[in-house]
């Protein structure tokens, strides 16, 4: 079969591989719809998780089941499903500690284009089919559920880790995709305000639409500066961090209040260390916490984001900025992300 891969650090192409074998447990999947992230080109061109050779990449889509293994109860050929991002090995102590995405390891939850060949093939392979997959029900179609495969569970996941409560004031840094998906999902959990970090026309208007009250620019001078300005002095109750770099945590504590929260969903593709204002932190007593997280898999966690759209709770299509039809378009989808146009939120390829 053919796939879209990685050849080495700096390098992605098309290459021809074995069709995946299925073990009892597991199914192969056809694509329906694929979508590349912001991480794809952390991997290939930043080499973020180190070197890979000829590995598939992707890990954004949804599709139909072409085989299962003799143990899969739910599922059969034909069914149309929408998997994670993350697919967790279920029964791993990690997931029976509540943190599946960390099962056999830290992030090795994070199978596709990792570990393993990704969803940019002709097929791909899902593990635990029974606990990684969900039935796609006809109210979802399939561009939208290739958002509910790691854009919505992403930022969702920083608003759980930042524990967004209702009347917060919230600070989002980043409003690339995940970003927005962090502010719908600080809006639906009933922020007050919520001050975005972010320039660009698109991603400031689709961010209004979710629900965000201000916006700044990290490019208009230090961001805690701004914050602490637009909110007398007093600064936000939870921050969630969606884009920048290893300094944008520096900012994030300097304009928490005390006893605040920041969730930080932000792939760190380089720089050595993090660092936190020692001051601001209160010489490390101000109770400032600061979690950063894996997006959590899995079925339930899928059903249930699926709902909000099915549901009409959330639209995800504002998301979809460029669309393409066919396959071999995959290639052109990546390089868009990897160039982010001013207009580019998403790319969705149709096959
Ligand atoms: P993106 O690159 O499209 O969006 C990030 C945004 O941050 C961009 O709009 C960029 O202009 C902006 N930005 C850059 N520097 C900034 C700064 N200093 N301050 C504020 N904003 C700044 O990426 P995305 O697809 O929205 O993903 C966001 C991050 O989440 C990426 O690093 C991605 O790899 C990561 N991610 C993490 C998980 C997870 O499970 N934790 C899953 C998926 C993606
Ligand atoms: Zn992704």
């Amino acid at each position: 079969m053919k796939g879209y891969a990685m050849l080495k650090i700096g390098e992605a192409g098309w290459i021809e591989k074995e069709r995946p074998a299925c073990g009892p447990l597991d199914a192969i999947i056809k694509p329906l719809a694929l979508s590349p992230c912001t991480s794809d080109v952390h991997t290939v061109w930043e080499g973020a998780i180190g070197d890979r050779h000829n590995m598939i990449l992707g890990h954004e889509g949804c599709g139909v089941v072409d085989e299962v293994g003799s143990l899969v109860k739910d599922f059969k050929k034909g069914d149309r499903i929408m998997v994670a991002a993350i697919t967790p090995d279920w029964g791993s102590i990690e997931a029976q500690a509540g943190f599946g995405q960390h099962s056999g390891g830290m992030l090795a939850g994070w199978k596709f284009s990792n570990f393993k060949d990704g969803v940019f093939g002709e097929y791909f392979h899902v593990n635990e089919a029974d606990a990684n997959l969900a039935h796609l029900p006809d109210s979802i179609s399939p561009e939208e559920a290739c958002m509910l495969s790691d854009m919505v569970p992403t930022g969702f996941h920083g608003v759980e880790l930042a524990d967004v409560q209702f009347g917060d004031t919230v600070l989002v840094i980043g409003i690339g995709p995940v970003g927005l998906m962090a502010v719908a999902g600080t809006a639906l959990r009933g922020a007050s305000r919520i001050i975005c970090v972010g320039t660009r026309k698109k991603c400031r208007e689709v961010a209004t639409s979710y629900g965000a009250t201000d916006f700044i620019g990290y490019k208009d001078g230090p961001i805690d500066e701004q914050v602490m300005k637009l909110t007398d002095g007093q600064g936000v109750d939870k921050v969630v961090i969606a884009g920048g770099t290893v300094e944008t945590f520096e900012p994030a504590v300097k304009c928490l209040k005390s006893g605040g929260r920041i969730g930080s969903v932000n792939y760190l593709g380089s720089g050595t260390y993090v660092t936190i204002p020692r001051i601001e932190w209160g010489c490390g007593m101000a109770n400032k916490n600061i979690c950063g997280g894996l997006m959590p898999g899995g079925r339930r966690r899928l059903e249930k984001l699926g709902s909000l759209v099915s549901s009409g709770k959330l639209d995800v299509k504002k998301l979809i900025t460029h669309r393409f039809k066919g396959f071999e378009h995959v290639e052109e989808a990546l390089l868009l992300m990897k160039d982010k146009p001013a207009d580019l939120i998403k790319p969705v390829v149709v096959l």
